[in-house]
Order: C-alpha cells, then sequence, then structure tokens
C-alpha cells in the first residue's frame, strides 16, 4: 500500500531524495567489494583505493546492511513493507555497533572478531585483528540507532535521528580531518585501533545517507528544499567548507618550509578568514534580498490578478444585471438609458453616449447622453452617418474605436478634438452595436483622464454593445407588433362597422322588396297573371336567398370573435329538439324524392348548448344532405351518448365528399368544384358557420365521407356544464333559457 506523501515533493527535494540511495548503495557495494576482496585475497579491492589501509571484513558487513537500511529507510515512505526491512536492518547495525563498542570499551573478544576471513585478517593486521574501533562501533551505533527511531508515517522521531546522524557525521568528518592534518586523536579514539580512512569516508557517507533520508524535513530541509533560502544554503555550503580546510592547508605548508613566521601565517589565515566570513554574509544578504524582492514582487501581481479578478466579476454581474433590466426596456430610449447607466460605473467612465441609426440609415441619432453639458448634446442630437467622428466610424467599419489619450484624439479628429478637451475628455472607447452583421448605432464611454484600455475593456464594451443592439432589436420588432395588431384591430373595427351597416342597409331594402311582391301576389294593386305570379315568386325566392346570405355573413362575423353574448348556453333536451325538424324539412325531402329516418336516443338525453342553435346547425346538416344526395337516396338522423358526450349524427348516401377536401368544407367559401354543387344554391358558409356554433357551445362538428357511398357529419355537444372558471352555473330545464327565440330559427337556411 502507498503512503500519503506529506507534500508534494519539489525538484530539488526530488532530487536530494536520491542522495540516500545513492550513500547507501555505494556503502552497501563498498562493503561487498571489500568481502571479495578478502574472501579472494585481492589487495585492490580490499582498500578500494590504492595506498589505503583495507577496511577489516567485520566493518564491511555493517557497510552493507547500514548501505541497505539506508536504502530502505528512504524509500519506505512509499511503500510501507520497507518499514519493516528498515527496522531489521537498523537493528542489525545498532547491535553489530554494541557489539564493538562493548568489545573495545571492555577489551573483551566476544568471539566475532575473526569469524570471517579470520586468517587472512590476522596476517594482514595483527594489530586490531578484525575489530573495528571505537570511533567506527560509534558510527554504527549512531546511525543504526538513527534508522531505528524515524518513523515514516509521523514526524516524531525526527529530532532524535537528526541528532543520531549528525553526530555520526561529525566523528567521521574529524576522523576525515584528522587524516588531512595528520592530528591522530581526532581518528582514533583510544590505543586499540583507529578508524580507517576508507571506513571513516565510508561511514560519512552513510551517515549523510542517514539524514538524507528526510529530505523534506528538518534542518536536512534547509538544504534540499526547493525555497531561496535552501538554494542559498546550496551555494554557502562548500565556501563554508573547501576555503577554510583550503586555508588550513596552506598554513601547515607554509609552516612546514618556513616562508613566513608564525605570527604572518596566523594575520594571514585570520584576514582570509574574516574575508570569507563577510563574502558569506553578503551574499547571504543578497539572497534574503532577493527574495523579498521576489516576494514583493509576488505579492504586487497577487494584488493586481485579485483585482483584475474583482473587476471582471463586477463586469459578469453588471452584465446580468443589463441582460435583466433590458428585458423590460421596450422602447430605444428606454434600452439606452440602461447600457449607459450600468456602463458608466463599471468602466470608471465619466460620460457615455448611445447612437441609433435612423430608420434610413443616414443619420444617426442620440438615444441617451450622460456626464456631457447640454449644449453639445443638442449640438449632437442627429448627425450624418457620414461624419468623422468615433460614434459614426463605429458604425460604418463596425469595428470598435479606442483613443487612449488627447495626442490620439487630436491625431485621428483633429476637428474633433478642441471640441472634446473643453468638455474634459482625454480617451474614449466606441464600440459599434451590431445585429446579426447590422450595425444599429454605437456605444461610447469617454473617460477624464488618458487610459490604456486593455483586452478586458474592450471586451465589456462589445458585451454590453451586443446587448444594447438586441433590445434595440427587440424594441423594433416589439414596435412593429404594436402598429401591426393596431391596424389589425382598426380593420376588424372597419370590418364589423361595415358589415352592421350592410345588414342595415340592405335588410331593408330587401324587406320592402318582399313586402311589394306579397302586395302584388295578393292582386291588390290589380289582377295578376299566372306568368306574372311566377315571376313574383322568383323575386320572393332570390330575396329570401339573399337575406339568407346577408344573416349568414353577419353570423360568421360575430362567431370569428368568439361566442356571442346572445347564445345562452344550458341544458337542451335532444330528442324534443330533434323530432321536431322533421316537418321543417318534409317538403325539400319530398320535392327530391329522399327517404328520411329519425333514429332518437333511448331514454331523455340532455345536452348543454343552445337549442336554437343546435336546431340550426342540424338543419344546416340535413339541408345539404338533401341538396347533395341524388333522388332516390336516403338521409339518416340519429343521436346517442358515447365518450361522456351527446353525438348528433347527420347521414346521406349521396355522392361524398374527397378525403382531401374534408378539412376545407369547414373554411368560408368553401364549395367543392362538383357539378351537383354548381347546379345547387349555396355560398360555402353553412358548414363554417356550423362549425363556429359548435364550438362556440363547446362542442365540435367533424365529418366522415367516402366517395360515391355518402357523409356522415357528427355534432358533439358537452352532456353537463363543463367547469369552466367564467361559466355561468348550470340552469335547470325547468327554467327555459333558450335565448333565440324560436321564431328565429332561420328557416332560409333550409334552401334547396
Ligand atoms: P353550401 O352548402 O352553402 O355550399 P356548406 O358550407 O354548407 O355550403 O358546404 C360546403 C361544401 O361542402 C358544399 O358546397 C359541398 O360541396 C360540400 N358538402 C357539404 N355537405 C355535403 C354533403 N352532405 N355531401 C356532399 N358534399 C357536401
Amino acid at each position: 500500500m502507498m503512503l500519503a506523501t506529506p507534500r508534494r515533493p519539489l525538484r530539488a527535494i526530488a532530487a536530494f531524495e536520491w542522495v540516500s540511495i545513492l550513500a547507501g548503495g555505494a556503502s552497501a557495494l563498498i562493503g561487498v567489494l571489500v568481502l571479495v576482496g578478502w574472501s579472494r585475497g585481492i589487495d585492490g579491492l580490499r582498500t578500494i583505493l590504492p595506498g589505503l589501509i583495507p577496511a577489516i571484513p567485520n566493518t564491511s558487513v555493517a557497510f552493507i546492511i547500514g548501505g541497505l537500511a539506508v536504502m530502505s529507510a528512504s524509500r519506505e515512505r512509499y511503500d510501507e513493507r520497507f518499514v519493516l526491512i528498515t527496522r531489521v536492518l537498523a537493528v542489525a547495525l545498532t547491535a553489530l555497533g554494541i557489539l564493538f563498542f562493548v568489545e573495545q570499551a571492555a577489551n573483551i573478544d566476544l568471539g566475532v572478531d575473526l569469524l570471517l576471513f579470520g586468517n587472512a585478517v590476522r596476517a594482514i593486521d595483527s594489530q586490531s585483528a578484525g575489530r573495528p574501533a571505537i570511533n567506527s562501533a560509534v558510527v554504527m551505533l549512531l546511525d543504526g540507532a538513527a534508522l531505528l527511531v524515524i518513523d515514516a508515517r509521523t514526524a516524531r522521531g525526527r529530532r532524535p535521528a537528526e541528532l543520531l546522524g549528525g553526530l555520526a557525521v561529525l566523528v567521521t568528518f574529524a576522523a576525515i580531518i584528522g587524516y588531512m592534518y595528520n592530528v591522530r586523536v581526532l581518528y582514533s579514539f583510544g590505543p586499540q585501533g583507529h578508524m580507517a580512512l576508507l571506513t571513516a569516508i565510508v561511514l560519512s557517507v552513510l551517515s549523510l545517507g542517514v539524514l538524507f533520508a528526510r529530505p523534506e524535513e528538518g534542518v536536512v530541509s534547509l538544504v534540499a528544499a526547493a525555497d531561496p533560502g535552501a538554494a542559498m544554503v546550496r551555494r554557502l555550503i562548500p565556501p563554508a567548507f573547501i576555503v577554510p580546510i583550503g586555508l588550513g592547508a596552506l598554513w601547515l605548508l607554509a609552516g612546514d618550509a618556513n616562508w613566513v613566521s608564525r605570527e604572518a601565517a596566523v594575520s594571514a589565515f585570520v584576514g582570509a578568514v574574516v574575508i570569507t566570513f563577510l563574502t558569506l554574509v553578503m551574499r547571504a544578504a543578497v539572497v534574503v534580498r532577493n527574495a523579498d524582492l521576489q516576494r514583493d514582487e509576488m505579492i504586487l501581481r497577487a494584488e493586481s490578478a485579485r483585482s483584475a479578478a474583482e473587476r471582471a466579476a463586477d463586469r459578469t454581474n453588471r452584465l446580468r444585471r443589463t441582460a435583466e433590466a433590458l428585458s423590460s426596456a421596450l422602447t430605444p430610449i428606454a434600452v439606452a438609458r440602461v447600457i449607459v447607466s450600468e456602463g458608466l460605473p463599471a468602466l470608471s467612465a465619466a460620460a457615455s453616449e448611445v447612437a441609433v441609426l435612423t430608420a434610413d440609415g443616414n443619420a444617426l441619432d442620440l438615444m441617451a447622453v450622460s456626464g456631457l453639458p447640454s449644449d453639445v448634446a443638442d449640438a449632437w442630437r442627429r448627425f450624418p452617418v457620414t461624419s468623422r467622428v468615433p460614434l459614426a466610424d463605429a458604425v460604418r467599419t463596425t469595428e470598435p474605436v479606442l483613443l487612449d489619450s488627447p495626442e490620439e484624439i487630436a491625431h485621428r479628429y483633429p476637428d474633433l478634438a478642441p471640441v472634446l478637451e473643453r468638455v474634459n475628455v482625454r480617451a474614449m472607447i466606441v464600440t459599434p452595436m451590431v445585429v446579426d452583421g447590422r450595425p444599429l448605432g454605437s456605444l461610447s464611454f469617454s473617460f477624464s483622464g488618458p487610459r490604456a484600455f486593455d483586452e478586458s475593456d474592450v471586451t465589456f464594451t462589445r458585451a454590453l454593445g451586443q446587448q444594447c443592439a438586441q433590445a434595440l432589436e427587440r424594441a423594433r420588432l416589439f414596435a412593429a407588433e404594436q402598429s401591426a395588431r393596431s391596424e389589425a384591430e382598426a380593420a376588424n373595427r372597419a370590418k364589423t362597422e361595415f358589415l352592421a351597416m350592410m345588414s342595415h342597409e340592405l335588410r331593408t331594402p330587401l324587406n320592402a322588396i318582399a313586402g311589394y311582391a306579397e302586395l302584388m301576389e295578393l292582386g291588390i294593386s290589380g289582377p295578376v297573371s299566372d306568368t306574372q305570379r311566377d315571376q313574383l315568386g322568383r323575386i320572393r325566392h332570390s330575396q329570401r336567398h339573399l337575406l339568407g346570405i346577408i344573416e349568414d355573413l353577419l353570423d360568421l362575423s360575430r362567431l370569428e370573435h368568439g361566442k356571442p353574448a346572445d347564445i345562452e348556453l344550458g341544458p337542451v333536451p335532444i330528442h324534443d329538439t330533434l323530432g321536431n325538424l322533421e316537418p321543417l324539412i318534409a317538403p325539400q325531402l319530398k320535392a327530391r324524392n329522399l327517404s328520411y329516418i329519425y333514429n332518437p336516443a333511448e331514454g331523455g338525453l340532455i345536452a348543454y348548448g343552445n337549442r336554437a342553435r343546435i336546431e340550426q346547425i342540424v338543419l344546416n346538416l340535413l339541408s345539404n344532405a338533401i341538396k347533395y344526395t341524388a333522388p332516390g337516396g336516403r338521409v339518416g338522423l340519429s343521436c346517442g351518448l358515447h365518450g361522456g358526450q351527446v353525438e348528433v349524427r347527420v347521414s346521406d348516401t349521396g355522392h361524398g365528399i374527397p378525403r382531401e377536401k374534408m378539412d376545407s368544407i369547414f373554411e368560408p367559401f368553401t364549395r367543392l368544384e362538383m357539378d351537383l354543387t354548381r347546379t345547387t344554391e349555396g355560398t360555402g358558409l353553412g358548414l363554417a358557420i356550423s362549425r363556429q356554433l359548435a364550438r362556440a357551445m363547446l362542442g365540435d362538428l367533424t365529418a366522415r365521407s367516402e366517395i360515391g357511398r355518402g357523409s356522415i357529419f357528427t355534432l358533439t355537444l358537452p352532456i353537463n356544464a363543463p367547469v369552466i372558471a367564467d361559466q355561468p352555473p348550470p340552469i335547470t330545464p325547468s327554467s327555459s333559457m333558450i335565448a333565440v327565440p324560436r321564431d328565429a330559427i332561420p328557416l332560409h337556411r333550409v334552401r334547396m
């Protein structure tokens, strides 16, 4: 299982993670090579570097165990299994350290000294005879203990491990320096044996590996981390080591060769150390100052990023608010005012103008102005689109115009510059308002100081221009729709007035015609011959026909505006209504030699509607059935309850109606091109009126037909008063509510 990494390793840290692997690997490898050297008697391998004293086998075993332990410790943060491996190896290393320490301190042989390659060891090194020096034992112990207390998962043990590892590094470095300056006490802690140079080097590398097993924590992180502090430490460490060591060597050399006096050498040493320290301190100061500058710059950058983000958020908010406000702005002036009032604060502008193209596209009208003196606004209330001004240029080019300084204004608009200077305009941004590639006008924001426009200013004004253009287009469509509606309403009013006038103007003379014809028929003005009687009959017939058409037209016109007030709805006993119709159509049935079958519903069926209008519809359907059925055919009337509605069906065995005409017969003035219709009287209004009437009574009128076999027209009516809020409450059958007087049934509609 992977353990959680405490934090993402920075680049420098990632590189330093390899220190432990390399140090541990080197230590273990040298240990193995030395052991191979002992086992094969190869001197080169025992000493690794020529001229060194060989490392003894027991120490080499410690190199291998310690090396593996360090490698394992550096991996355990990534793989939990290494925790156990590190522990076991660390215990072994500690145990070796204790063993050798006890042997050296108490000077006793615990029987391990010559366990490995004893003979070879004794032959070469009779003095130490395979027992590591006491300082080597101490280093093993310290490193082993450090690796034991390191805890991969918690920070616990970090400090003790650091301390133990640090001490181990110190002991080995002391030995190395002892060898460099030939100071025995530094590499030999007692009379019994001393830490070999190879051992000192390997153990120092191993101890550094122990310290770097946790490169991102504690003191080591001061070297390994990616921050400027660590970068400084990395730079200062090499001179901090090299300069004093080098000076020390020089001093020794000088002393040995007697070049300078002791005092002069000391002063030179002191001077050099002071200069070195000063240089290091100065470099540290430079690093700190750079880090400070870098931090300040980052703070500045963060602040400017934050204010840019805040400005962007504010502008997004304003665009949203503008869109909301524009949704209720229905005139160009209202739209322009919204844009100006939202845009000004968002851009911290001093003035703003919205200019809209006139209908002919030749001029621009200022729809809204803010922040400019009224004389300037008045002077520019309307100006040609060809003017050399930013507002007109933006419209002509459909590109924004950016003027960031008075110099730029003077350069591009020399004529306008004095005016703008007088009204304190030093910079300006103008954006076109475009819909579907068509410019509608332009929008400007002016500033009282020079201003470098950035990308966000341009984007924001463009978005504002876009919103304004869309809102203007909406306002234009709204105005067009309003005027179309009022035109339509006026036309409708004219039509109604015309119909009312026509009904009055035509009906009066028509009634007079009928009256006089009747008088003549009665012979009041003198005897009437048979021919004259026949001609008078034709006059009366034509008069009735004309009156019928006028009535139909008036009816249709009233129905087109919804249910006329005179159609009151209530319960209608269907059988009574339909049963009374036969006498009215009997003459026509007889004249065309048609049989008639009435099939009433069982029981008293009550529909909800208007009796007179139901009679009008059914009479019209029966009249059509008679008209369009050839002599000898059959006309039927039936009623019943179907799907919770009353259905009245009028059927015939006529020539039928083509399927594709089924809808159009309900349109006004539709008459199908058939021989019969040509010879049959009719206006093409009957079905249109009937369907409108049926719907006015919350029912419907539909038809089915088969060519050559006949047609069925079905009138559906509700059985109860529908529950509609504005519907009057149902009236009981007793209270007769037929608003259309019985004698008002237009009998003329039964005309053949
Ligand atoms: P009109 O009968 O005055 O012409 P209608 O609106 O009543 O007008 O009818 C429209 C047309 O529908 C008629 O001209 C006729 O062509 C067709 N039509 C109506 N009823 C029938 C029917 N029962 N059989 C065949 N065609 C019909």
